[in-house]
């Protein structure tokens, strides 16, 4: 599986690079490609800036301003929960998740493939459900199988 990485988006009137110091790395290409043919951008990278402060420095950027994110799950988040709040669609910006091991499962709650995070418990991608994630690596999905922990089930009927 290669590397994720960003998709350089054509014909925006300045882009925004927001990383923290584990996502600066997957932006260097990115920064050849903008210094390259000569456009406007700026690269922040900082660790922890606030959602509200955040939402207001995305505001204030001229129309037609692009977005990318890269780093922790904190600040892809955040910034992704600014993003919307600022105004931005999801053709406005990319985000890029680094640092953390990520592990395709197949979640038997909702039957669907997710990319999640690699540890025991997880969220399913999809349908947001608590997941145990086990050792069976099913050849035919090309994922691990997880379902919903047996004391969450009984919770369920019992309800
Ligand atoms: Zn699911």
């Amino acid at each position: 599986m290669k590397n994720p990485s960003f998709t350089f988006v054509e014909g925006k009137r300045k882009y925004l690079l927001y990383t923290d110091h584990t996502g600066s790395e997957s932006v260097e290409p990115l920064i050849r490609t903008l210094l390259h043919r000569r456009l406007p951008f700026e690269w922040h990278v900082a660790e922890g800036m606030k959602e509200a402060d955040m939402t207001y420095w995305l505001s204030s950027q001229t129309i037609g301003t692009y977005l990318y994110l890269a780093g922790k799950r904190e600040l892809v988040e955040t910034g992704r929960t600014a993003a919307y709040e600022a105004g931005y669609s999801d053709d406005e910006f990319q985000t890029l998740l680094v640092g953390e091991p990520m592990t395709r499962i197949f979640c038997t709650v909702c039957e669907q493939l997710s990319l999640v995070p690699k540890k025991a418990q997880v969220i399913c991608a999809q349908c947001k459900a608590p997941l145990s994630v086990t050792d069976h690596f099913s050849p035919r999905l090309q994922a691990y199988l997880a379902y919903r922990p047996i004391s969450l089930e009984t919770k369920v009927i019992t309800e």
